[in-house]
């Protein structure tokens, strides 16, 4: 079939964003698929997320590269939409919009202390130590010996990994210069990742475990052998034939448990299970953590932690919150507080129970924040697959011309980023970090980034 001129723009151009492109551009109507994100630089978290000692997961950019690639397929970076352009101005120069933006925020945790200096979200050290523009100008006070994460996801195992590592197994990753710098002067000894449930309920991965027990100077200890004594229902969760991540979990935790610590490592990180931070307490930034010791309570498959009142309070000079991200309202469009996504039916947004024409989300801010970035394709297809149902009903848009979004955002004074400006940033990140031995050298300013280019 020949061109139809119909149009589709994606807002957020992290994984979710580049599957919903490249199922559109599939379709053989030979949609224009423009992909939006308000920095200049794409790919979302496999960017600002993925761990910089992680470099092999971020070869799935080449996939998004390909994509990129397609002729009827652009990229406007540095581009917000709720400040540069609303959602309504995005409908008059698209035929539907696809929210890919992610979940951007942190889910809170509601103890004493939380505001305390010193305590932060993991959100912000990962984008500290990526080098997102917008945590470029945080510190952390890594003048302490003990800092604690709380949660158990595979983000609190990056933290955790990331506080625990030698600047030797750093440097020579993507890592931003000024996290590498200030983690060389680092004073922390104990990193102490902390559950409140046990480790067959743990919500990290079997890989991501086991290379805590890997690290050059650190050694990985479990706070308390008899929290692997289980009970009948968290033996019945494991022996469950769809539970391959908790068994593959147990394995790894027994095997690590089997080897035991490390001697001779200057550093040390204690996994905690059962336990729940009640208070942080200091004077004038944070110094001590109560933490509570919780029971499970409820059946196998859905248990969930029980405090019982017995506390104990441990040093703590940083302390990072882990517990799962949260996404946010664009204005202009519906949103579901208690879950922190956009309503959708199988990726159509959703207005009181109906879905609102030419409106669609995917990835994280369809689902909610769970999955690895594979999880994303097949979310990404089905909402793909619903818009393209969808297509022949909905509204041709009211200006069909990518030139006048452009001419609009200017005149705005936005100054959009192309997919050609991005490999020239691109050139200009790879060529820093081959001087210091890095696979690129971020630039972590925005400014610095368009003045590659201007
Ligand atoms: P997550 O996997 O949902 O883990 C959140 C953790 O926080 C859980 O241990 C949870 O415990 C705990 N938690 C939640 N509320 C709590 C509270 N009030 N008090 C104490 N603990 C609390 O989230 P994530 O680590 O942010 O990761 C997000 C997604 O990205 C996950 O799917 C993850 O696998 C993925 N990811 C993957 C990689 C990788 O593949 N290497 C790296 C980073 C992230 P409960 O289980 O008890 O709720």
């Amino acid at each position: 079939m020949s061109d139809t001129g119909r149009r589709v723009a994606i807002v957020g151009s992290g994984p979710s964003g580049f599957y919903a492109a490249e199922a559109l551009l599939k379709d053989d109507r030979n949609l224009q698929v423009d992909i939006i994100d308000r920095l200049p630089t794409p790919f979302g978290l496999v960017r600002g997320g993925v761990a910089p000692d992680h470099q092999k997961i971020k070869n799935v950019i080449r996939v998004y590269e390909r994509t990129a690639g397609n002729e009827r397929c652009s990229f406007i970076g540095n581009v917000m939409v709720g400040r540069d352009v609303s959602v309504a101005d995005l409908q008059r120069f698209y035929d539907a919009v696809v929210f890919t933006c992610g979940a951007e925020t942190d889910r809170t945790l509601a103890i004493p202390g939380i505001d305390l200096p010193g305590s932060h979200t993991a959100t912000a050290f990962v984008g500290w130590y990526n080098g997102h523009p917008d945590y470029r100008d945080l510190s952390f006070d890594l003048s302490g010996e003990t800092a604690v994460v709380i949660g158990q996801g595979n983000v609190a195992v990056d933290v955790t990994r990331v506080l625990a590592k030698t600047v030797d197994e750093l440097a020579g990753t993507d890592i931003a210069a000024h996290a590498l710098e200030a983690l060389a002067e680092s004073k922390v000894r104990e990193v102490h990742m902390v559950g409140r449930r046990g480790p067959v309920q743990a919500a990290f991965t079997s890989k991501e475990i086991r290379e805590l027990g890997e690290l050059g100077d650190c050694a990985l200890h479990f706070n308390d052998q008899a929290d692997f004594d289980l009970g009948p229902a968290c033996r019945a969760e494991l022996d469950d034939a769809g539970n391959t991540d908790a068994q593959r979990n147990w394995k790894a935790l027994g095997e690590l448990r089997e080897a035991g610590p490390a001697s001779g490592c200057s550093k040390r990180i204690v996994v905690h299970f059962f336990r729940s931070p009640k208070e942080l307490a200091g004077d004038g930034r944070v110094q001590r953590l109560t933490l509570e010791k919780n029971r499970l309570a409820g059946d196998a498959g859905d248990q969930w932690a029980e405090g019982t009142g017995e506390t104990v309070e441990m040093p703590c000079g940083l302390f990072f919150r882990s517990v799962g991200y949260r996404g946010v309202p664009i204005e202009g469009l519906p949103f579901d507080d208690r879950r922190g996504v956009f309503p959708n039916q199988g990726g159509r947004i959703t207005g009181g129970g109906a879905a609102l024409p030419g409106l669609y989300a995917a990835g994280w801010i369809k689902r909610g924040p769970s999955g690895v970035i594979g999880t994303n394709k097949p979310d990404s297809t089905e909402t793909a697959r619903n818009l393209l149902a969808d297509l022949e009903g909905l509204a041709a848009c009211a200006v069909p011309d990518t030139g006048a979004l452009l001419a609009q955002l200017r005149d705005r004074g936005a100054r959009p980023v192309s997919y050609e400006d991005w490999r020239a940033i691109d050139a200009a990140e790879v060529a820093r970090g081959a001087a210091a031995g890095k696979p690129r050298e971020k630039f972590t300013r925005v400014e610095e980034m368009l003045a590659v280019l201007d």
